[in-house]
């Protein structure tokens, strides 16, 4: 009796399944989920088994080759789930179950490229003996491309395509391979790429001397006034204060160094280089966090016996609601979720958080890894795809029973998964659109959480208004917890000891009366801080041109002389800063891209620098205007840079830190600004959206958004939704602990409902005018929406592809009789163009607009159900 196979073939851009059989003399087990290879055409490939049956549906099947992993790789649930999600994405079901597999798994075919025996006698250099004549030929008439090719795999031996790629970047090397193949002088063979598999050490750097003899050597390790010496020195000061081996990333996030200063630091025997098992935690020494459970406020008790009572449900096979925890910034939902996972493993089921990414979050991270220390897996980008399959394995093994991480954490492959929370589940991060299947983990979560019979519960400050309004008719179930938790009294009445015992009686009996509330008073919760909002075109009138309004200078001078903590918030990633003609208007753009640049005044590599940030182009700024040659072209508006430069100005003994995108883009730069801020070593952080995701500092008395309405103009109908969460989580950053805060929106809109709102904490209120919005304009939650993107170097070709189709979907409404469904577009995207490539869209809209396109042949194009953003 043969045995047959469906499985789902691990190569981009094939769709459907395939059948296989097991060879007749097969005799381990093999089960749904199983990895195995495949002969597909004249590759061999991965694939996933679905199913397994003793009759075939096709006549003719080949053998399979072999079983990568005695053990499924995806479980039953997780196939189920990947054939719903194909099914609403417009997706093939293998691109669906690729997303389950971990990173160092999912491997697709490449090819083997080796010399043949005449091709190592053309590549030797050696005289070429009489009796190899065809091979003397081929020397002398090879293209040079073709020599450098068999020189290539000469000197380095058989090689992949992959590694050919990187050796040959931008030139047409598969033309050349092939010529040599037909030459016989190269062979080329398919073959699977080995996993990526890294070892789990991380390299660590370390003093190699006494700090003294570091010290004495200090002016000696690089040329006087460069700024080699000036990093190297960095990096040997913060190793003598570090006293211990620290991860390389880390060493780079405070130096500015690189690989090369450490190994020349080397040679010069001041330090050495290891490997270490252990991730030095720059977070170790904030200690705000309790191990223990705290006993819970009345309002978390209520909702604490909701979620109990949903994962008795669910553990007793009774399914429940998806559950959407509405809270205010700081009012104990972690705590809750915290309760829900240990009542879970109690259970003997796992759980799975979600958080919008580690580096940005590493206050509830710790709050996890503290709480259940042993059996925590965590997913991060720092991660290589090893580690990453280590925790895989060890999740699959059942060692570990929770992991957090970002939205893939999702697919962990757990067998009895009992939870699923989403923290701020408002998060942009949750949607995936840059690779198909698109999704949205929030949405998928619930699906999955029905699936299996878990709780999903998603929690935030500023829920997005669908899920909201689902909440609102009962198909999710709402929690809410309305105040905000007075925390800290012990940490902030220590930390201000240690700053200056003076200081402590002021700072927490402060006579301003409502400002700041007795510590004695031993009240659970605690107001939200008050916003005030500043009207920036009076400032103007009054004389004031500075960024910051005179009630923000004189907050930040009052909170600085207190020894506390501001935050600058600049809603631009970056620093956002536009530059233009001041006589004739002109804008300077991205040649690349079409949007305009931003002005840094440092940048890595040069200062007074213009950066692309979809891009990364980079140029001076011109000195005179390139339209009209004025020399009034300057930047407009306001980057972290230019806040950090005014704050300097007005208060020189400021310590200031800027957390960007700029200042972020070495690992492990998220880990050590957020350390030096946290532990008191810097008064004032300045930055973007990273800003908005959960940080409690207790320090922190003082939010100033620079300009509030920044964002409220974008052409997208999620725009005010948007700017209301970002500014509501950045005020939320304020008054935590005993001490207080407050909140200023600096705004040339002071009556728009979003700063409003935002300014009142008044989610509600948002939420009510904001519906009431989208049910005039027929956005969701009130109609779906489908986009479709088309990308291209070419852009007549890219509007006549967006044309075509957009044409054939009128035809196929008019077939369907579905005139519900309205076609926006085609029109260029407003980014409109992205790394070379210009961007059009189509936006379909309707009760359910994608059905129309379900089984049709769409062609290229990107397709994004409910899609997040329409820029
Ligand atoms: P959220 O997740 O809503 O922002 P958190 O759970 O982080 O709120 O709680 C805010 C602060 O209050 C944290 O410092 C937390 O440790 C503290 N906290 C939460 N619940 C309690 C409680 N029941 N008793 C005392 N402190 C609490
Ligand atoms: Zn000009
Ligand atoms: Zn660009």
């Amino acid at each position: 009796m043969t045995t047959y196979l469906e499985v789902a073939v691990n190569v981009p851009q094939v769709s459907g399944t395939f059948h296989y059989h097991l060879p007749s003399d097969w005799e381990e087990p093999i089960t749904p989920g199983c990895l195995v290879t495949i002969p597909f055409g004249k590759q061999t490939v991965q694939g996933v088994v679905l199913e397994i049956s003793e009759d075939s549906a096709v006549p003719q099947t080949k053998p399979i080759l072999d079983l990568l992993d005695p053990d499924p790789v995806v479980t039953q649930s997780q196939i189920e789930l990947a054939r719903y999600l194909s099914e609403i994405s417009l997706t093939p079901l293998a691109a669906c179950i690729s997303l389950m597999l971990p990173p160092g798994l999912s491997q697709t075919a490449d090819t083997l490229y080796q010399l043949t025996e005449a091709g190592e006698k053309t590549a030797d250099h050696e005289p070429q003996k009489a009796d190899q004549p065809s091979a003397a030929n081929h020397q002398s008439s090879l293209t040079p491309a073709q020599l450098r090719f068999l020189a290539i795999l000469a000197e380095r031996g058989p090689l992949r395509g992959r590694q050919i790629e990187r050796a040959l970047p931008r030139r047409n090397w598969k033309a050349t391979a092939g010529a040599l193949k037909r030459l016989g002088l190269v062979a080329g063979e398919p073959i699977l790429q080995d996993p990526k598999v890294r070892p789990k050490t991380v390299r660590t750097a370390q003093l190699a001397c006494s700090p003294a003899e570091a010290e004495a050597q200090i002016e000696n390790i690089g040329r006087a006034g460069t700024l080699a010496l000036e990093r190297r020195q960095k990096i040997i000061r913060f190793l003598i204060r570090e006293g211990g081996p620290v991860e390389v990333a880390w060493v780079y996030a405070e130096s500015g160094g690189n690989l090369s200063d450490l190994k020349r630091l080397e040679k010069l025997g001041l330090l050495f280089l290891a490997e270490s098992e252990t991730i030095r935690d720059p977070l170790d020494e904030l200690d705000f966090v309790a191990a223990e459970p705290p006993t819970l406020t009345g309002e978390q008790a209520q909702v604490w016996t909701q979620v109990q009572q949903a994962l008795r449900d669910t553990h007793a096979g009774k399914p429940v609601r998806p559950m959407l925890l509405y809270g205010v910034t700081g009012s104990g939902k972690t705590e809750i979720y915290l309760r829900a996972v240990a009542e879970t493993l109690q259970q003997g089921r796992q759980a799975v958080v979600l958080v919008p990414e580690i580096a940005l979050t590493p206050q509830t991270v710790r709050r996890f890894v503290a709480r259940f220390p042993d059996q925590v897996g965590l997913v991060h980008s720092r991660l290589s795809a090893g580690e990453r399959y280590d925790t895989w394995r060890r999740a699959r093994a059942g060692l570990i029973s929770l992991v957090v991480g970002p939205r893939s954490a999702l697919f962990t492959p757990f067998e009895k998964l009992g939870l699923i929370v989403i923290d701020e589940s408002h998060d942009q991060s949750y949607y995936q659109t840059e690779s198909a299947p698109s999704y949205n983990a929030r949405d998928l979560a619930a699906v999955y959480a029905r699936q299996v019979g878990a709780v999903c519960l998603a929690g935030s400050a500023t829920p997005d208004v669908t899920t909201t309004f689902r909440a609102a008719r009962g198909e999710w179930q709402a929690l809410s917890l309305p105040d905000r938790i007075l925390a800290h009294k012990e940490a902030v009445r220590l930390q201000l000891e240690r700053l200056n015992a003076s200081d402590v009686s002021k700072n927490l009996e402060g006579s301003t009366g409502s400002r700041f509330h007795p510590l004695e008073a031993d009240a659970e919760t605690i107001e939200l801080p008050p916003v005030q909002i500043i009207d920036m075109r009076s400032e103007l009138q009054a004389g004031n041109r500075s960024i910051f309004s005179r009630a923000l200078q004189s907050e930040l001078s009052y909170v600085l002389a207190h020894g506390q903590q501001a935050i600058l918030f600049l809603n631009r990633r970056g620093a956002a800063t536009y530059v233009f003609c001041r006589d004739c208007g002109h804008v300077l753009k991205c040649p690349r891209c079409d949007i305009p640049l931003t002005y840094h005044l440092q940048s890595r590599k040069r200062a007074n620098a213009l950066i692309c940030h979809r891009c990364g182009y980079t140029r001076n700024l011109p000195a005179k205007c390139p339209d009209c040659g004025s020399s009034r072209i300057k930047q407009f508006g306001t980057g972290t840079e230019s806040v950090e430069t005014e704050v300097q100005a007005l208060f020189p003994q400021t310590r200031t830190l800027r957390w960007d995108w700029e200042t972020t883009r070495q690992k492990g730069a998220h880990d050590a600004i957020l350390a030096q801020f946290s532990s008191h070593q810097a008064d004032v952080l300045i930055g973007t959206q990273m800003l908005a995701k959960g940080l409690d500092l207790p320090l922190v008395t003082l939010v100033g958004a620079v300009l509030a309405d920044v964002g409220l103009q974008l052409p997208d109908y999620r725009a005010a939704e948007r700017t209301f969460q970002v500014l509501t989580q950045v005020a939320g950053r304020a008054g935590r602990s005993p001490l207080g805060g407050q909140v200023i929106f600096q705004t040339f809109q002071p009556d728009h409902y979003v700063i409003q709102a935002a300014s009142q904490h008044d989610y509600r209120g948002f939420y009510k005018q904001e519906l009431e919005y989208r049910r005039r304009l027929g956005y969701p939650p009130f109609a779906r929406l489908v986009r479709l993107e088309f990308r291209g170097r070419d852009e007549p070709q890219v509007e006549q592809a967006a044309q075509n189709l957009s044409r054939q979907i009128q035809g196929w409404i008019a077939q369907s009789n579905q005139h519900t469904t309205e076609i926006i577009g085609p029109v260029p995207c407003f980014f409109a163009r992205v790394s070379g490539n210009y961007r059009w869209q189509i936006v379909l809209r309707g009760p359910d607009p994608a059905t129309l396109l379900r089984g049709q042949n769409l062609g290229e194009v990107r397709v994004e159900l409910d899609p997040p953003s329409l820029l």
